[in-house]
C-alpha cells in the first residue's frame, strides 16, 4: 500500500469512527431533550396546579394577562381582572379546623373557575383571596362579579357541617384602570374599599380609592396607640321605659379624641379596629371602663343597668365571659345589672364558638341584647335558641315609622315576635313624639333616641340624672331620673 492509499484509508475509518461518534451525541442529545421537555411538562402542570385544583400559579396568571393585554393593545375588545376575597373564612376555617378550611377552599376554587365560563384563569393569590381573568368591559365584569358572589352564597356542606361564606370583589379592567402591571393591585384596591364598607358587595376600582386606602392606613396607625395614649372615651345614651318614661339604663358608645381630627365615630374606627385585630384590647378597656362609671353611679345613687356593644370577634374569645365577670367583680356589679348588645347578624353566626360564649353568658345570668334586630330576617326557631333578654329594633324602621306601612308592619312583627318570646323590646334611635307615640302603641318596652337625649360623657348624665345641671336645647325632661336616683345606695 502505498502512502496515499493508507492515508485514504485511515481517514475513511476515522470518518467512519467520527460518523458513528456523531450519531451517538445526537442520540443522547435527542434522549436528553425529551427528557428536558418531560420535565418542563411535569413542572408546568406541577406549577398550574398550585395546590388547588384548576387554579393558576400567580406567575402563570400574570403571563395570561400580559398574553390578553398584548391582544387589547393590538385593537381587541378589554378585560377585567376580579380580585375575591373571602369574608368569613377565618371565622369559618377557626370555627371548624383546617381540614374543612381546605376543603372549602378547593369547592370554592371548582366554583370560581366554573361560574364565568368553562375555563375562567383563576388564581389563589393568598389564603382566601383570588384574582379571576374575565373577557369584556365594566359592564359585563360586574355581570362576572355577580356570578362569583351568587356562586359563592349557594352553602357548602361538609357531612354535618353547613357554611356560608360571603365575599367580597373589587373590579378593575383593561386598560381602562390602570398599566398591565397594575391591575391587578387595583383590583385589590377597589377589593379594599369594599371591606373597608362593610364587605359582602363588589365594585369597580376609582383612582381616588388609593388616597382612601392611605388616608385608613394613617388612621388606622393612629389608632394602635390611641388607647396606650388613653384618646379613647365612653359616652352614654340613655334607655328610658315606654310607659313611666324613667331610665332603665345606659348604652356605653366608644369615642376617639384625635389629636388632631377632633372627635371620631365609632362607625369609622370599630370596623377598622375589626379588621385589623385591634378591638381584642379596646374591647376590654371598654367592658372594664363601663363596670368602672356603674360603680361611681351606682355610689351616688343611681340605679342604672349598664350596656356594652361586644363586636363579633369578642364573641369568638374564649376568655370574653370570665373578663366580663371578672370586671364586674372588681367594681361591685351584679351580673344581671350588664346588658352585652350583640348585633343581629354576630348573633345568628352559627359557629361553635359564639354559641359556646352565649351559652357561657347564660350561665353568667348577663342581660344579653339583640342589637340592630329586623334586618337579619332571624327566624322564631333561631331566636329562642340564643340567651336573649331583648331586641333592639333597627333604627331603620324607626326613622321611617311615620312614613312608610312596612316600616310599622315590620316594627308591629317584631314587637309581636319578642312578646312570644318573652323578650323585653328597645326602639333606638327614636327622634320624634310621632315615633315615640307609635311605639309605645305598639306595646315596645323601652325607647332610646336623640328625642330623649343625645350620648353624653359619664359625668354629664350623672349630673343631670342627680338634678346638678340643667337640661339643655336637647329638650331633656327632668322627670326622666326622678326614680332612676334613688338618693341612697342600694
Ligand atoms: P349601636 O350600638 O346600634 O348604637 C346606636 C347608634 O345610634 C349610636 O351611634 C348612637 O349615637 C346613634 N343614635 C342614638 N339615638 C339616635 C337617634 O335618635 N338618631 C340617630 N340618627 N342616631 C342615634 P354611634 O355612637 O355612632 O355608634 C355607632 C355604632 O358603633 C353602634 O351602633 C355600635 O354598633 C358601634 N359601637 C359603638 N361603641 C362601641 C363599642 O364600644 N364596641 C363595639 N364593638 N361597637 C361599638
Ligand atoms: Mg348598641
Ligand atoms: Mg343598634
Amino acid at each position: 500500500m502505498n502512502t496515499w492509499s493508507a492515508i485514504a484509508a485511515a481517514s475513511g475509518l476515522m470518518s467512519l469512527a467520527l460518523s458513528g461518534l456523531y450519531w451517538r451525541e445526537r442520540r443522547r442529545r435527542l434522549q436528553l431533550f425529551a427528557q428536558l421537555e418531560d420535565l418542563s411538562k411535569q413542572l408546568a402542570s406541577k406549577m398550574a396546579s398550585d395546590a388547588l385544583p384548576g387554579l393558576l400559579t400567580r406567575a402563570l396568571f400574570d403571563a395570561a394577562i400580559a398574553k390578553k393585554a398584548n391582544k387589547v393593545d393590538r385593537g381587541a375588545g378589554p378585560f377585567g381582572v376580579l380580585y375575591v376575597t373571602l369574608d368569613n373564612f377565618v371565622l369559618l376555617n377557626d370555627a371548624f379546623g383546617n381540614e374543612t378550611g381546605d376543603r372549602l377552599l378547593k369547592e370554592v376554587s371548582r366554583r370560581l373557575a366554573m361560574c364565568d365560563g368553562d375555563k375562567t384563569p383563576t388564581c389563589h393569590i393568598a389564603v382566601g383571596e383570588f384574582a379571576l381573568l374575565v373577557d369584556g368591559d365594566q359592564h359585563s365584569a360586574h355581570a362576572s362579579a355577580q356570578r362569583v358572589s351568587d356562586a359563592l352564597a349557594v352553602p357548602f356542606t361538609f357531612e354535618a357541617i353547613r357554611a356560608q361564606l360571603t365575599c367580597s370583589i373589587g373590579i378593575a379592567v383593561y386598560p381602562d384602570h390602570g398599566a398591565v402591571s397594575k391591575i391587578v393591585g387595583n383590583a385589590a384596591l377597589a377589593m379594599r374599599s369594599v371591606k373597608l364598607n362593610g364587605g359582602s358587595d363588589f365594585c369597580l376600582y376609582d383612582p381616588k380609592m388609593g388616597a382612601e386606602i392611605r388616608e385608613q392606613a394613617l388612621l388606622f396607625n393612629d389608632l394602635r396607640s390611641a388607647l396606650d395614649k388613653g384618646e379613647f372615651e365612653l359616652y352614654f345614651q340613655p334607655k328610658i321605659d315606654a310607659v313611666s318614661l324613667q331610665v332603665t339604663g345606659a348604652e356605653a358608645l366608644l369615642r376617639w379624641h384625635h389629636p388632631e381630627r377632633g372627635l371620631v365615630s365609632p362607625v369609622v374606627f370599630i370596623p377598622l379596629a375589626e379588621q385589623y385585630g385591634l378591638i381584642g384590647p379596646i374591647g376590654h378597656w371598654v367592658i372594664e371602663e363601663a363596670c368602672r362609671k356603674a360603680a361611681r353611679w351606682r355610689e351616688r345613687g343611681l340605679r342604672m343597668r349598664v350596656a356594652v356593644n361586644i363586636s363579633g370577634y369578642q364573641m369568638r374569645e374564649d376568655d370574653l365571659v370570665n373578663r366580663i365577670e371578672a370586671a364586674l367583680q372588681r367594681n361591685g356589679i351584679q351580673p344581671e345589672r350588664f346588658t352585652c348588645e350583640i348585633t343581629e347578624s354576630v348573633a345568628m353566626e352559627d359557629t361553635k364558638v359564639t354559641q359556646l360564649t352565649f351559652e357561657k353568658m347564660r350561665n353568667a345570668g348577663f342581660h344579653v341584647s339583640i342589637d340592630d334586630f329586623g334586618t337579619g330576617y332571624s327566624s322564631l326557631a333561631a331566636l329562642r335558641k340564643l340567651p336573649a333578654r331583648e331586641l333592639k329594633i333597627d333604627r331603620a324602621f324607626v326613622s321611617d315609622l311615620e312614613e312608610s306601612e312596612d316600616a310599622r308592619s315590620i316594627a308591629q312583627s317584631i314587637v309581636n315576635m319578642a312578646t312570644a318570646l318573652n323578650l323585653r323590646v328597645v326602639a333606638e334611635g327614636v327622634e320624634t313624639p310621632g315615633q315615640r307615640d307609635l311605639l309605645v302603641g305598639m306595646g315596645c318596652n323601652e325607647l332610646q333616641g336623640f328625642l330623649f337625649s343625645m350620648p353624653m360623657p359619664a359625668y354629664e348624665l350623672e349630673r343631670l340624672a342627680l338634678h346638678e345641671r340643667e337640661p339643655d336645647e336637647m329638650d331633656f325632661r327632668k322627670s326622666l331620673f326622678s326614680e332612676t336616683y334613688l338618693g341612697k345606695l342600694h
